[in-house]
């Protein structure tokens, strides 16, 4: 039996929604490139970089879903959840990244927006930390010998290390940060015991460098 034919009014009409649907996703990517940046907003560990993954993100949310420390959230797109809506990100001074052996994250992603070849964790580059106000660091004004963000770094001494020497605000110590080797992970800023960190990690936008070990 032959088809019924698909009336002409209709094909248009499909044609239309289509070509709209396609010019509300190009506006939709263009008004979210355009969001301001939040630099202390982190996308998780083998993130490509930001418009691409803006464009690879399905926002599905299994990465969240992976993640056994509840570091990842999906933004709301409003107030304190500054990047694009639906995608991932992570506040450090809320709950770091504890830089998961096997990257769940990364593996649950479908889509290769966070890449397939990061293999080890130590190559993530989601930010980089810095030592953002270190007249609230208790070691570089010399409050106290204080270490623990040193402390609290998976890559202790390799990617931050406790200077000795004295400092511009009479100080003994500074932490200082390898931004090579950083990860962005963000435990050092959690475990600051400033109230408002002296050291933070700024997120990278700028997607993931190849990993060091082939
Ligand atoms: S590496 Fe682990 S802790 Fe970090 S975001 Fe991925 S699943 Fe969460
Ligand atoms: S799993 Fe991948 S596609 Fe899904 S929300 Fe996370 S980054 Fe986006
Ligand atoms: S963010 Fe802080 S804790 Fe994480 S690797 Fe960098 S210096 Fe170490």
């Amino acid at each position: 039996m032959a088809k019924a034919a698909i009336p002409r009014r209709r094909v248009i009409g499909s044609a239309v929604g289509l070509l709209t649907l396609g010019a509300l996703g190009t506006q939709r990517l263009r008004a979210e490139r355009s969001l301001p940046r939040d630099d202390r907003a982190i996308r998780p560990p083998g993130a490509v970089a930001e418009a691409l993954f803006l464009a690879a993100c399905v926002r599905c949310g299994l990465c969240v879903q992976a993640c056994p420390f509840d570091t990842l959230k999906l933004s709301t797109g409003k107030g304190d959840s500054p990047v694009a809506a639906g995608t991932p990100y992570f506040h450090a001074r809320d709950v770091p990244c504890e830089m998961c052996e096997s990257i769940p994250c990364q593996r649950a992603c479908p889509t290769g927006a966070l890449v397939s070849t990061l293999a080890d964790i130590d190559d993530a580059r989601m930010g980089v930390a810095w030592l953002s106000s270190p007249e609230g660091c208790y070691s570089f004004i010399g409050a106290a010998r204080c270490d623990s963000c040193w402390r609290a770094c998976p890559l202790q001494d390799s990617a931050i290390t406790m200077q000795q020497g004295r400092t511009r605000l009479g100080g003994r110590f500074t932490p200082t940060v390898n931004d090579q080797v950083c990860t962005g992970c963000g435990l050092c800023e959690k475990a600051c015991i400033a109230v408002e960190p002296a050291i933070t990690v700024k997120a990278s936008r700028d997607g993931q460098p190849a990993p060091h070990h082939a």
